[in-house]
């Protein structure tokens, strides 16, 4: 890389130790490492993922500032706010850092989460794109999730930060996370270059299953890899499940018991509608019909019938009518 990337590198790098030894060796991280320490996490988690403590009162500026650090590189790193007076200002203040890092392990951008409950702040800010910071091209966890998912030929995609470092303490090593945006094909074609199969593992609430359809048809257009979804139970994320259930249970959800591309969008197929409708009825058989009608041999196809048949009390014969004229328009 060139001079001014390597700058910016090591910037992000001396940013994230300090960030990092305020939270874990300081007064003022007391709060914000209690809170990790509250949510389940240990101390040797904490250190693997460089977590950290971004005080308010500029302090990073400070630090650097103090270190006689170039101000145009500071300005271009993204660290800082600029106000229109040209001043600097730290970007986080008052939260804790998730510490983002490239495929190679090098810090490239933060994630802060408040503390406070105080719903007039968001719950997380990103760091923007910069020149080392391309969000659509990176998948949070990589760098140490990329040998664990190459010897399984396997990856998990979570929704947030915390799912994906909380399996990872429950020894599934697999994991990684597209940032708070959307999957995005480049982060498809990443992930197809070390896996042969993908588990969609995003929150159970209606975000995350609007998510995952997203997610599911995006794989399996744009990627070779054999697609599954972990169902978390009870509308819960993985994380929040695990602070319930021990790591056997988390793995059982993520790897036994997950559901095939046809399972869940049937049951998303679901949502929102009202079987004691006749109307809701009909417009479920339709669809999933066409569902059905999507799926190659003809011995799942009928397993899918009959479970419909035995699902809405309707013949396999009345069906099996239904479903032909889609099988003919498929070919
Ligand atoms: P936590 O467990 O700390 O409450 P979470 O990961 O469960 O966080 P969700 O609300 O499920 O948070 O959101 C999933 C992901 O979406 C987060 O990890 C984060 O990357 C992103 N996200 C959530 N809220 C925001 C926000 N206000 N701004 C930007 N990104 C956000
Ligand atoms: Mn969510
Ligand atoms: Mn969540
Ligand atoms: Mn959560």
């Amino acid at each position: 890389v060139d001079e001014k990337t390597q700058a910016l590198f090591d910037l992000y790098q001396d940013a994230t130790k300090v960030y990092h030894h305020i939270l874990v060796n300081t007064q003022t991280g007391e709060h914000a490492l209690n809170y990790l320490h509250d949510r389940g996490l240990d101390d040797a988690t904490i250190d693997a993922y460089m977590l950290g403590y971004a005080p308010g009162d500029d302090f990073l500026l400070n630090y650097f500032q103090n270190k006689q650090v170039d101000y145009q590189l500071l300005r271009t790193s993204e660290l800082f706010v600029v106000w229109d007076d040209g001043s600097l200002h730290d970007r986080f203040s008052n939260r804790l850092l998730f510490t983002i890092r490239d495929e190679r392990g090098r810090p490239i951008a933060y994630s802060g989460r408040r503390l406070e409950a105080d719903d007039t702040q968001p719950k997380y800010i990103n760091s923007p794109e910069s020149d080392l910071f391309d969000k659509s091209n990176e998948l949070f966890n990589l760098d140490l999730a990329r040998e664990p998912i190459k010897k399984g030929k396997q990856v998990i995609l979570f929704e947030g930060f915390m799912d994906v470092i909380a399996a990872f303490q429950a020894d599934v090593k697999n994991g990684v996370a597209s940032m708070g945006t959307s999957l995005t094909i480049d982060q498809v074609h990443l992930l197809n270059r070390y896996a042969d199969h993908i588990t969609v593992a995003y929150d159970s609430d209606a975000a995350g299953q609007n998510a995952t359809k997203r997610a599911l048809d995006l794989i399996q257009q744009n990627s070779q890899m054999s697609v599954a979804v972990a169902h978390i139970p009870d509308n819960q994320d993985p994380d929040e499940y695990l602070r319930s259930h021990d790591a056997a249970a988390l793995a059982d959800v993520l790897l036994k018991h997950t559901e095939n591309p046809i399972a869940f969008n049937l049951r998303f197929l679901k949502r929102g509608l009202d079987f004691s409708n006749q109307n809701d009825v009909f417009d479920y058989i339709n669809q999933a019909l066409m569902l059905i009608s999507s799926i190659d041999e003809a011995v799942v196809r009928e397993n899918y019938l009959r479970q419909l048949a035995d699902d809405f009390n309707i013949s396999l014969e009345a069906l099996s009518d239904q479903i032909r004229p889609m099988l003919m328009q498929r070919q």
